[in-house]
């Protein structure tokens, strides 16, 4: 495979052998075979059909912000849209926004139209797209409430709109197909007055800085609440608080969070949420489930 080929055929940047630890909110991750910033819809298509002819798989990320990718990198072409698809536009209480707009912009934008809706949001590091693939949701509201169509490029390469109601949203999860690049989304929002939404936004903010440990490394919430109780606080029962392996630690802040202290190591991750998940089961008979998403493991490594 020559990636010259692809070079030549597209108007966006191509990064060989680029580590994923500069893409990624743990700062961590080894080398993808390529990084790619598309500009165009154009340039993903071709990127799909030059990896389609080669078998090479395809990974559209966002900000990095729910990732762990493994020391030994991806044999993928991993697709960042964050300085493309980045257009926010209002229709009186609608709003189209394009994948790549962080959702803490969306929210400021939204302010500003006096429509509420997203606000509570607003802490959430990452881009549209990942928040609408993982449903990402805080303080009760989640991104798909408002949500009513996406586009996307699906696995063909062809441009899609799909209405909100043919998706099915969960606690953090979507049945967007994992091989689909969303683009574009559209909202239905409610106008509200300027002090309630900056309201609701301020008390979100205050709280998510008084529980969350924001000065360090990490990708949020490492796993997935349990029924009846939160992942935290039964890590924190276990004694886990402050529990270091390598450069990984469990914050002493917020126990679903593990933070990179000192140049962690995805394997020091890894094993962290080994012993965490072990620790969990032997304790309570509770099967943690991961919230981030992983890449470049095989199958079975986050197995207690
Ligand atoms: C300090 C901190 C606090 C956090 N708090 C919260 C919280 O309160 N609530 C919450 O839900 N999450 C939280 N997170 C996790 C994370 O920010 C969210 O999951 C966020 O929505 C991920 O967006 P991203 O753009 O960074 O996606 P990425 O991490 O880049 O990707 C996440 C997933 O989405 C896919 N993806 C991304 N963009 C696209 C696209 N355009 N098309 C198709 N697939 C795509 C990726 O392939 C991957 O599977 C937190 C993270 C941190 C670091």
């Amino acid at each position: 495979m020559d990636l010259n080929e692809l070079k030549k055929m597209i108007t966006g940047k191509i990064m060989e052998n680029e580590p994923m630890a500069n893409h990624t909110s743990y700062g961590i991750g080894g080398p993808a075979l390529a990084f790619i910033k598309p500009k165009s819809i154009n340039d993903l298509q071709m990127i799909k059909s030059f990896a389609k002819k080669h078998q090479v798989p395809v990974n559209c990320i966002g900000s990095g912000s729910n990732l762990l990718v493994s020391d030994e990198g991806i044999n993928s072409f991993v697709v960042s849209l964050e300085k493309s698809f980045k257009k926010i536009l209002f229709d009186e209480n609608k709003c189209y926004a394009g994948a790549s707009v962080k959702l803490s912009k969306l929210v400021k934008e939204c302010i500003k139209q006096n429509l509420g809706g997203l606000e509570t949001l607003i802490g959430i590091p990452g881009t549209l797209g990942g928040a609408l693939i993982m449903n990402a949701g805080a303080f009760g509201n989640e991104i798909s409430n408002y949500l009513t169509a996406i586009e996307l490029l699906n696995s063909n390469g062809v441009v899609e709109q799909v209405s909100a109601n043919e998706i099915e949203f969960g606690y953090r999860s979507s049945t967007i197909n994992k091989n689909d690049i969303i683009l574009n989304a559209e909202f239905q929002l409610k106008k509200a007055s300027e002090t309630e939404i900056r309201k609701n936004r301020d008390q979100a903010n205050l709280s998510r800085k008084s529980t969350q440990p924001l000065k360090f490394r990490s990708a949020g919430s490492v796993f997935k609440n349990p029924k009846d109780f939160a992942a935290g606080y039964l890590i924190d029962q276990a004694g886990l608080k402050g529990k270091s392996i390598g450069g990984a630690i469990v914050s002493d802040i917020h126990a679903n969070f593990i933070i990179n202290q000192a140049n962690a190591k995805a394997e020091d991750v890894v094993q962290l949420i080994k012993l965490i998940r072990n620790a969990i089961y032997k304790k309570y008979s509770i099967v943690l489930e991961l919230e981030i998403t992983t890449l470049g493991f095989p199958e079975g490594t986050f197995n207690a």
